[in-house]
């Protein structure tokens, strides 16, 4: 018979949701809020919540998913979990957009939208947080999809007690700070809202426009005299 550990199913302490399980709960009520928000706003962008099953056991519901090619040839798909924090992702410093996980580095071009969305919204939104990290302490769907021609990028929350687990090997809830899930929620609408727009696309060129203006004459410089150092280093023809 199915069991589950004797821990509360949610509670409030201080600026913390403690809960049996926030993996990978929270990640489904974010989706589900960025549901109900684009369509109360009767938003046009075409965005697909994909809720699988049995991602602990291995993502055997994902890996379902893709063989069933249900998925359009161009979706691009966000994974989202939660996942144990790292150094460079701690808990009440954002949402995390997960550049990877312990198996693979995720999609460029997704990263860096989610990167994009996330600093307007931090630019935007006074105390609203994320950060940029590769969190390998586990697999997730983002690695499936990829793996399967399906694009992926990632974004997760630094989780504590991961998996029920204190750093000390016991038994406890698992933990998030709430303001991270604000921040997750939020950058996933603005995502929605912002993704293959062409003006996502300029944007995304225009960022990187200064570093070749402002460096195209010194690469250039250095090139010739990379090349006035190799002539005269050529010997000459024997005599
Ligand atoms: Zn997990």
């Amino acid at each position: 018979m199915p069991g589950m550990w004797d821990l509360t199913p949610g509670a409030m302490r201080g600026s913390r949701l403690h809960a049996r399980v926030c993996d990978d709960l929270l990640g489904a009520v974010a989706i589900l809020f960025v549901l109900d928000k684009l369509w109360r706003e009767r938003s046009g962008a075409g965005l697909v919540g994909v809720f699988t099953r049995a991602e602990e056991t291995g993502f055997v519901g994902c890996l379902g998913l893709v063989r069933t090619r249900a998925l359009r040839r161009d979706t691009r798909v966000i994974g989202l979990e939660c996942s144990p924090q790292r150094a460079s992702a701690r808990p009440g410093r954002g949402a995390v957009v997960r550049v990877g996980d312990a198996a693979s580095v995720f999609d460029p071009e997704l990263t860096h939208a989610l990167q994009r969305s996330a600093s307007e919204l931090r630019a935007a939104v006074p105390g609203l947080a994320f950060q940029r990290a590769l969190m390998d302490g586990g697999r997730c769907e983002s690695t499936a999809y990829n793996a399967h021609g399906v694009r992926a990028g990632a974004a997760c929350l630094a989780l504590g007690n991961y998996h029920n687990c204190t750093p000390r090997g016991r038994l406890a809830p698992e933990w998030v700070e709430w303001a991270d899930h604000e921040s997750l929620a939020a950058l996933l609408a603005a995502f929605a809202l912002s993704w293959n727009t062409p003006a996502a696309h300029a944007q995304a060129r225009a960022s990187l426009e200064p570093l070749w203006t402002s460096g195209r004459a010194e690469l250039a410089r250095s090139a010739r005299r990379i090349r006035a150092a190799a002539t005269r280093s050529v010997p000459g023809p024997l005599s």
